[in-house]
């Protein structure tokens, strides 16, 4: 009958049509159930394989994560053969945390991503800065490393570069570890990372527990070994909105988290007719005056007509009926700039006769490592920006990767300012929602300089806020 088809629709709305699975205690995450009252439907609907591979995970997950009997007997195991190699039941990644919110959360979807392709059970090592953010993404279990685990804060176990070594100096196969820790973490000094390519895979494949570190949402890498690329097109036949699907899969406000984003959207965010998105992140507070980066911030918005003018011309007494009205969301550490756009547009007409109201959740002043007001301060914000229509961020931001990712928003991009230069464009529109790989591999598995990686890779691009960064199309 009628009533259970539109019951039946509801369900697949509220699943994200089959990306999330019912049988969630609905109370325990009610951000889960009432998201798409607040982001407009994707019209990107997932894969059946997708589905398939995200349903099967979560048996996976179930059966080997923690509190199961296959957790404890292979984790036993491993901790009892750490130096030499074991075979297990179950095999794990753990994710360890590097850099900032946001840097942390691309680079977890890219690890999740890589526990889907290798069928490991994904442990993530939340400190107390990220207790309350989220809800548990695993339908009867949990994703968090024990407390009691052996391999919580590990350092002590073999990594990644000094196996490579080894096995260079004997030129064979290197008896192999049971744990091993892998830091694909950026910094200008390392060497580069030949992570994804295939005889490093062959190897790490039998070390039944792998602790990967990184900051960095290496997913580009995964499409450039052949194995991985095929089941990641199968998964992903558009392969733009990678982040998007598995973003919204794992990252679901927790309760706290929730109250806080659902009425700070219905008392300010909801009243317009647009809502727009503004991240301004200064990565450079010290060398960049405030008046440049307002000067860019608007010089973007006006010449895309993402805001009008002021109008000098009309008093703004005399009212108007049936105003438009644009609300501006502005993100920053710094409460200037929220302050700033709302007294140019306080009381006054603009051009276009409509009403501009501006908002700023937070102004931190500083970042903060590893603070848990402060990361929930972060969260939402970011899942704020991502409810936008328009949006508008900072180039190189990974803050601003997680907002336009959820959201399935191509956002205009900020120049990043590091001092007061002037003569570039004040922002471009991106094509696509997926994050920017910052430092993708230089070269060939086989050593050989990548000289012209879109003829080789021909689904990834050049990014438009870095370009020695790639990301998928
Ligand atoms: P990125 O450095 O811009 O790539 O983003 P990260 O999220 O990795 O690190 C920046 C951190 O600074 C965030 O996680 C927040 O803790 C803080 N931060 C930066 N911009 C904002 C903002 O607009 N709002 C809030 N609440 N925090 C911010």
């Amino acid at each position: 009958d009628s009533n259970s088809h539109i019951a039946n629709l509801d369900d697949n709305e509220k699943l994200l049509s089959g990306l999330l699975t019912s049988g969630f205690d609905e109370a325990s995450c009610i951000s889960r159930m009432q998201s798409h009252f607040y982001r407009k439907a994707s019209p990107h609907k997932p894969s059946q394989y997708l589905i398939s591979k995200l349903r099967r995970y979560e048996e996976i997950h179930r059966r080997c994560g923690p509190n199961s009997r296959s957790y404890h007997k292979s984790m036993t195991k491993i901790q009892h053969s750490k130096n030499k190699g074991v075979a297990t039941m179950c095999k794990y990644l753990i994710w360890t945390p590097a850099n900032g919110l946001g840097n942390q959360m691309i680079d977890l979807v890219a690890t999740f991503l890589y526990a889907l392709l290798t069928d490991r059970v994904l442990l993530v090592e939340f400190g107390k800065d990220k207790h309350g953010l989220f809800c548990e993404p695993f339908l009867n279990s949990t994703w968090e490393l024990p407390q009691n685990s052996p391999f919580w804060n590990e350092k002590h176990v073999q990594t990644y570069q000094i196996l490579l070594e080894k096995d260079k100096a004997t030129n064979s196969t290197a008896e192999l570890p049971s744990v091993l820790f892998i830091n694909l973490q950026h910094t200008r000094t390392d060497p580069e990372k030949f992570f994804h390519c295939d005889h490093n895979q062959h190897v790490l494949q039998n070390i039944p527990l792998l602790i990967l570190q990184s900051d960095q949402y290496f997913v580009p890498s995964l499409f450039m070994n052949p194995f991985f690329n095929l089941e990641i097109t199968k998964m992903f036949p558009e392969k733009d909105i990678v982040f998007h699907h598995l973003g919204r899969y794992l990252f679901h406000p927790s309760n706290e988290a929730w109250e806080l984003i659902s009425s700070y959207y219905q008392q300010h965010l909801a009243k317009g007719n647009e809502l727009i998105g503004l991240q301004i992140r200064v990565f450079s507070p010290n060398t960049t005056p405030q008046k440049s980066i307002m000067d860019l911030v608007l010089s973007c918005m006006l010449k895309h007509k993402i805001l009008p003018e002021v109008d000098l011309q009309t008093l703004a007494s005399s009212a108007r009926k049936n105003q438009r009205v644009k609300v501006v969301l502005v993100a920053s550490l710094h409460g200037e700039y929220g302050e700033n756009l709302r007294a140019m547009y306080l009381k006054k007409h603009t051009v276009s006769g409509e009403v501009i109201q501006v908002y700023q959740s937070s102004h931190e002043e500083h970042q903060k490592s590893y603070d848990n007001k402060h990361n929930m301060k972060a969260w939402i914000d970011m899942y704020l920006l991502s409810l936008s229509d328009k949006l508008v961020t900072t180039s190189l931001s990974t803050f601003g990767y997680v907002a336009q990712g959820l959201g399935n928003l191509k956002p205009w991009l900020l120049y990043r300012l590091i001092n007061n230069e002037t003569g570039f464009p004040s922002c471009e529109k991106d094509f696509s929602s997926e994050p920017c790989y910052h430092v993708p591999p230089k070269h060939y598995c086989n050593g050989n300089p990548m000289k012209d990686f879109v003829s080789s890779f021909p689904y990834l691009r050049e990014c438009k806020d870095f370009r020695f960064g790639v990301k998928m199309v």
